[in-house]
């Protein structure tokens, strides 16, 4: 009888596990009924993660005002690899200061905000692999010289490497600096004056000039700390989803979905 219901369960996980992988990516995807056992045994499959990103990051989180929901690279990266990988997940857009904190408190499983891949960062996250490329740009009104930052604050994002970069160069330039919880606040507080000029990663306010949403213009050469953006956990923690997504972006990259969406983006 024992054998029997050993052997009942087996087929019952294996039965679970098909179905669970075979599961899309959507967080409201209905719960699964099973019994306590199958649950706790298939705990990893069945979990629901809980991933934060930016809210005001466009190409790379931003919300589409017509469809009310969040769109972007990240967005569909995310939601691409969740299909192939049977990832079940929640994604909640509440900035990037937020985002880092809601990992390094347990609060969120993940990350995917165009976060830099940083030495520092890697102290206290994991990473998956680099999906994307970029470095900061000292951004300002149309006319604007770099020697017209002396004296003058510059704004910056809380928690960013922009913030970082500007707090590199601030002697060198004589700026102080002043920083916001957004991208869209710190381009506003230049468009209106209260900051000279702003630091932010090169791709996404040329997006923002691109479309024309913020009159502003690149005063750097070139884009200072090129590095990769990463898919993150708390550091120790999650392991398994890290594997996932890395598997997952090399599937994307092969069947050709991962260009696609960067296409879709004007990449
Ligand atoms: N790439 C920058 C960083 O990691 C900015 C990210 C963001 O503002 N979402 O710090």
């Amino acid at each position: 009888m024992k054998k029997v219901l050993a052997l009942l369960m087996a087929v019952l996980m294996i039965a679970s596990v098909a179905v669970l992988s075979g599961c899309g990516s959507n967080s409201n995807a209905s719960a699964d009924k099973k019994t306590d056992a199958t649950a706790a045994a298939n705990e990893t499959a069945d979990k629901t993660y809980v991933i934060y990103s930016d809210n005001a990051f466009a190409p790379f989180e931003y919300l589409d005002t017509e469809k009310n929901e969040y769109v972007g690279v990240d967005m569909d990266i995310m939601a691409a690899i969740a299909e192939d990988q049977g990832i079940k997940y929640e994604m909640h857009n509440e900035g990037f200061d937020a985002s880092m904190g809601a990992v390094q408190s347990g609060q969120a499983d993940a990350m995917i905000a165009g976060m830099t891949i940083t030495d520092e960062r890697k102290e206290t996250f994991d990473f998956s692999e680099p999906y994307f490329e970029d470095g900061q740009v000292i951004v300002a009104k149309p006319g604007t010289k770099l020697e017209d930052l002396k004296g003058k604050t510059v704004a910056a994002k809380t928690s960013t490497i922009g913030g970082e970069y500007a707090e590199s160069i601030k002697d060198q330039y004589g700026f102080t600096i002043n920083y916001y919880e957004g991208s869209e606040n710190m381009y506003q507080a230049v468009l209106t004056g209260a900051d000279v000029a702003c630091v932010e990663d090169f791709s996404v306010i040329g997006y923002a000039i691109k479309t024309g949403e913020v009159a502003l213009e690149i005063l750097s050469e070139e884009p200072a700390n090129v590095k990769g953006y990463g898919f993150a956990t708390q550091k120790g923690k999650n392991v398994e989803l890290i594997e996932k997504f890395n598997a997952g972006l090399k599937n994307i990259k092969d069947s050709g979905k991962y260009k696609e969406i960067l296409a879709k983006y004007g990449y």
